[in-house]
């Protein structure tokens, strides 16, 4: 039972393919776990092809793909490392993640290797902890894979995805008895204290 799920504007940047990669990969996450958000996103894409098709064709120069590749500047295809993680969906299985760090008693990061303005990763949290707190300057996407957590909004349980609109004044707490996994993907995150000394030395 999925009760909280990406905001509108979210769903139509993912079907039109704007999103940076790491919080695509976040909300894919979620429509791996939610029927109602697949069908929008399924629409979206319709309608987006059908103004695509209504377009006049243009000619492309004979030698169109010989200048796209002189151009060098394409982007490196990720590298697929499968990870150790168990029961990871879809979406994540094939991704490539670095090492996992104890970024604080009882919390665990794992960032993804992921190219774009964005940066993401993987949360785990044993059950009672609360998540850093922290402020972000733009979009921010947390998808529960396992465990729950509650915060002002209520609370998220397996394939929920938690978009705030403001800065976490309450960072979430873990409410599960078995640790909680989330991905996060964030476009904007400064961490207080301890934690944003941490995140500058290794470089988040
Ligand atoms: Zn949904």
């Amino acid at each position: 039972m999925i009760n909280h799920h990406p905001s509108d504007a979210t769903l139509t940047s993912y079907a039109a393919g704007t999103l940076p990669e790491a919080l695509g990969l976040v909300t894919a996450t979620h429509l791996s776990f939610c029927p109602a958000c697949r069908d929008a996103v399924a629409l979206a894409e319709a309608v987006g092809g059908s103004m695509l098709e209504d377009l006049a064709p243009v000619a492309m120069a004979d030698d169109a793909l010989v200048q796209v590749l002189a151009r060098g500047d394409m982007p490196e295809p990720p590298v697929m490392t499968p990870v150790r993680e168990a029961k990871l969906p879809g979406p994540l299985k094939y991704c490539s993640f670095g090492r996992s760090w104890l970024v604080a008693p009882g919390l665990r990061w794992r960032p993804l290797r992921t190219s774009g303005r964005a940066w993401g990763g993987l949360l785990v949290a044993q059950p009672g902890r609360r998540f850093p707190r922290h402020a972000h300057t733009g979009l921010e996407l947390t998808c529960v894979l396992r465990g729950s957590f509650v915060d002002a909004n209520g609370r998220y349980g397996a394939g929920d995805l938690a978009e705030p609109e403001g800065d976490h004044d309450d960072p979430p707490s873990i409410d599960s008895d078995e640790p909680c996994v989330c991905v996060i993907a964030s476009e904007g995150f400064r961490l207080g204290g301890a934690f944003g000394l941490l995140q500058r030395m290794i470089g988040l």
